[in-house]
């Protein structure tokens, strides 16, 4: 069994039901060449991606992943992304995976080629990095101003907020300073002042017994993991809110998580350098939800 698949795909449009869907995606070398230097993913960082987890044989979420792919076209203005090609593809992938253990399979949609008449996609699935020992300890983060105000995204849709556009450089960069700090995470604030996301996450905060996150205003992405968690808070009897978080309630919070796809639920032992309470029972419990198969 393979550890890494890569497929190169044609993309379909979004309402052809007719074309014989393993007959659009190619396996490749993912060692070898396999894009123009035309390409405007890699010129322009013009394209968008969804990272999705894959848990002993079973990718998590796929249809949220699909829907905010669509989403995400949909913001940068780029063809409607045809869910079943893609949905066919990923189950490929994953049936060439070993059945055990945690991947994540990475979907590529660029505009394709400068003057080209097409989209380019592709999909790369990998071993995901061994998590476990920052799932049980937890993460120190600091914040750090994302550089805009909470309502940008309607005042200047051309930022593309809220869509998951290939251009990573800032988010990265944010990770970078964050270890500069001696931390191993950040969260983003807006200049007003407000709780948005961390660079490769979503934010879940717990006052007393009522867990929240920021609203999905669309300045910051709307996380899979966390509305898949805060389903699973809702059904276990727990009080979730979407809400306008100011930065004042991070240090007030009974404890906060960094959530995301692929390292799942990390528990904040600091912030700026203050200790925050860990509940590393309830992160464990957390995790051992989203280990388990979700759809
Ligand atoms: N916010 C940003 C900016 C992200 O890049 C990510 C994931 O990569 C998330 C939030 C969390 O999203 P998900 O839970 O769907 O992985």
């Amino acid at each position: 069994m393979a550890d890494t698949v890569t497929l190169l795909i044609e993309p379909l449009p979004a309402d052809d039901t007719a074309t014989d869907l393993s007959a659009t995606f190619r396996e490749v070398d993912a060692s070898a060449p396999a894009l123009r230097v035309g390409e405007l993913s890699t010129q322009r960082g013009d394209g968008i991606f969804e990272t999705i987890g894959v848990v002993d044989g079973h990718a998590q979420e796929t249809r949220p992943h699909l829907e905010r792919l669509r989403n995400s076209a949909r913001i940068c203005e780029l063809p409607e992304p045809n869910l079943a090609q893609w949905e066919a593809a990923i189950d490929r992938a994953v049936a060439a995976l070993p059945s055990r253990g945690e991947f994540a399979v990475k979907l590529v949609l660029s505009r394709g080629i400068e003057h080209g008449p097409a989209p380019t996609a592709w999909l790369h699935a990998s071993a995901a990095a061994d998590f476990t020992a920052v799932r049980e300890r937890g993460i120190r983060v600091v914040t750090l101003d994302r550089g805009y105000a909470r309502d940008t995204a309607e005042r200047a849709p051309w930022l593309l907020l809220g869509a998951k556009t290939l251009s990573y450089a800032v988010n990265m960069a944010a990770l970078r300073e964050a270890k500069r700090r001696g931390a191993d995470d950040a969260i983003f604030l807006s200049s007003d002042g407000y709780v948005m996301e961390g660079p490769t996450s979503s934010v879940i905060l717990r006052h007393g017994d009522v867990w929240s996150t920021p609203a999905p205003s669309g300045a910051i992405l709307h996380g899979t993991t966390q509305l898949s968690l805060f389903e699973h808070l809702e059904a276990t009897g727990r009080r979730t809110e979407y809400r306008d978080i100011p930065v004042s309630e991070l240090e007030r919070a009974d404890a906060a998580w960094l959530v995301s796809s692929v390292r799942l639920a990390a528990g904040i032992v600091e912030i700026d350098g203050r200790p925050l309470a860990h509940d590393a029972d309830e992160t464990r419990a957390l995790n051992d939800y989203l280990l388990s198969p979700r759809d």
